[in-house]
């Protein structure tokens, strides 16, 4: 296990600590310290002395230590997955897919695209004809010190994750991690440590809100991933102190099934993308509309999957489908969902209850009669549950997805990708599947980012990197005449000539 004592060492003489605990047993497994302000200052200040050698090293010299770290994590795979499964108590088999294969796999492909995505750009002047015959370049210059603030449920994926491509352009970054799972993080610092990253270049700051508040005063851009109600205050801070911030948050992703689809695809998909990591996925189908004719026979495809889903504490691979709820106020949100649709009318196919500790679970649940007055189909659950709409058709589905303040996901089941794609650009969401959910989060050059209240900005694709960049505009004079017409002193028979040649280029087209 990552020491804290590694990363944090005369960086705080913090008292307060955070218990850091494996939810699936309910255990203690150690506490880490609560950073200050003054700790993140400190940070900072040595997070800047180190960028301007690491972005010397270029491209090449950067990828050198991801690919060192990307064989780090093939090397030691037991180690990454087991961390992250003690303070999640989710299953190894989503920490291996999501935290471990995303991470090694970002790794390799930063290492590779960086370069590619911040190459200068030589644009056309011929089309401007003041600047014609100038050398136009737009340079990707990093932007310094980068700010990172994750959340709990992917604490590699989506935290580290977003430290790659931030670093593969040259930035130092410092990662406030969730309070609730800092111990992959500072597993990472190790990591970086030991494939040559030279110090201070990245850091991770553990603590609570107040450390990621802090933090934000350090930064020349903030990369935050957590919920709406956090995003905001983020985005006030950074307002304030006038930096760049990124914003990735909660999600109510919905399912459209037509009568055409493939009802066992589209059953397993269901069972899988909204009961994977116990529902605890930003992209989680979080509601599912089925076309009336194929609703019945979807609906008990569907149960019968839930209901042979093993739950509890995980034991090794391949010994549970579905683990723990983080943390009891989680648990408690799960149960109220529940119990505000059951209220209004639903009934509960499978599950609906909490189950009696050690550890926090709570049972998969498929949910019925559902309709747009309960939370379940309006507030983001993030828990093991799947309420099934029954709808008329493809419209009242599309209706109804787009009835949300959210829009991160969606995804479309049908027989006819055709239709299928036509439905998903109707679709208020920043990404769309047909036949498929959460696989875009795996095609690194796929921007994924949400639309409304899911988020501002994108990770991935070339967006993901050049958000960790200052754009330098460039414009070289190479043939330099004396004096240009327009410069002073300003004669009569220049300035009407400037004025016919304007109207020779542009008097025929403009206007009707
Ligand atoms: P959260 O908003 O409670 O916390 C996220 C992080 O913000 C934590 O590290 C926390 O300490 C920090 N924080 C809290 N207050 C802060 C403040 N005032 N200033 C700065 N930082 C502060 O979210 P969570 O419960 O950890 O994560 C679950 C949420 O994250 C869900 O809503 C989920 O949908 C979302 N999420 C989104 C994505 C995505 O890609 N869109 C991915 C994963 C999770």
């Amino acid at each position: 296990m990552a020491s804290v004592e590694q990363t944090t060492a005369g960086c705080t003489d913090s008292a307060t600590t955070i218990a850091v605990e494996n939810p699936a047993t309910g255990e203690q497994i150690t506490t880490v310290p609560v950073l200050s302000a003054a700790d993140l200052e400190a940070m900072a200040g040595r997070a800047r002395a180190a960028q301007p050698g690491w972005e010397e090293l270029g491209f090449d010299g950067r990828a050198r230590v991801l690919r060192r770290a990307q064989k780090w994590m093939l090397d030691n795979p037991d180690r990454v997955i087991d961390i992250v499964v003690s303070e999640t108590g989710k299953t190894h088999e989503d920490a291996q897919l999501a935290d471990f294969g995303y991470t090694m796999t970002a790794l390799g492909f930063w290492a590779k695209e960086a370069a590619g995505y911040l190459a200068d750009e030589r644009l056309p002047s011929w089309n401007n004809p003041l600047a014609a015959g100038k050398k136009l370049t737009i340079r990707y210059a990093p932007v310094g010190l980068i700010g990172v603030i994750g959340p709990w449920n992917y604490p590699i994926a989506n935290s580290f994750g977003d430290c790659i491509p931030a670093l593969a352009a040259g930035n130092s970054v410092i990662l406030k991690p969730s309070e609730v799972t800092p111990l992959s993080s500072l597993l990472m610092a190790e990591m970086m440590r030991e494939c040559g990253l030279p110090e201070y270049v990245f850091q991770v700051a553990t603590g609570d809100g107040a450390t990621g508040a802090a933090l934000i005063e350090q930064v020349d851009c903030v990369m935050f991933t957590g919920s709406t109600k956090t995003g905001r205050a983020v985005m006030r801070a950074a307002a304030e102190k006038l930096v760049p911030c990124y914003l990735e948050l909660g999600g109510k992703d919905p399912m459209i099934v037509c009568a055409d689809a493939n009802l066992d695809r589209a059953a397993n998909a269901a069972a899988f993308y909204s009961m994977n990591n116990a529902g605890q996925v930003c992209i989680s189908i979080e509601r599912c509309y089925v076309e009336s004719p194929i609703y019945d026979e979807f609906v008990r495809k569907v149960t019968d999957n839930v209901l042979k889903l093993r739950q509890g504490a995980p034991q090794g691979v391949g010994t549970v489908e579905v683990g723990a709820v983080i943390f009891p106020p989680q648990l408690e949100i799960v149960a109220d969902h529940v119990r505000d649709a059951v209220e209004k009318g639903a009934k509960v196919l499978t599950g609906g209850h909490s189950r009696p500790g050690p550890g926090r679970f709570y049972e998969p649940t498929v949910l019925v009669d559902v309709d747009h007055s309960m939370k379940c189909m309006q507030e983001e659950t993030f828990g093991p549950t799947l309420p099934i709409m029954r709808v008329a058709d493809a419209d009242e589905a599309v209706r109804l997805a787009n009835d949300s303040e959210y829009g991160l996901q969606a995804s479309v089941w049908t027989g006819d990708v055709k239709r299928g794609e036509a439905i998903a650009r109707r679709l208020q969401a920043g990404s769309v599947c047909v036949n498929d959910a959460q696989m875009n989060y795996a095609a690194l050059n796929l921007p994924m980012g949400g639309w409304k209240a899911s988020g501002m900005g994108t990770r991935h694709g070339a967006n993901g990197i050049r958000k960790y960049t200052k754009v330098q505009s460039l414009l070289i004079t190479r043939y330099a005449l004396k004096r240009e017409p327009f410069m002073f002193p300003y004669r009569p028979g220049r300035t009407l000539a400037l004025r016919r040649m304007l109207k020779l280029l542009y008097g025929r087209r403009s206007g009707d």
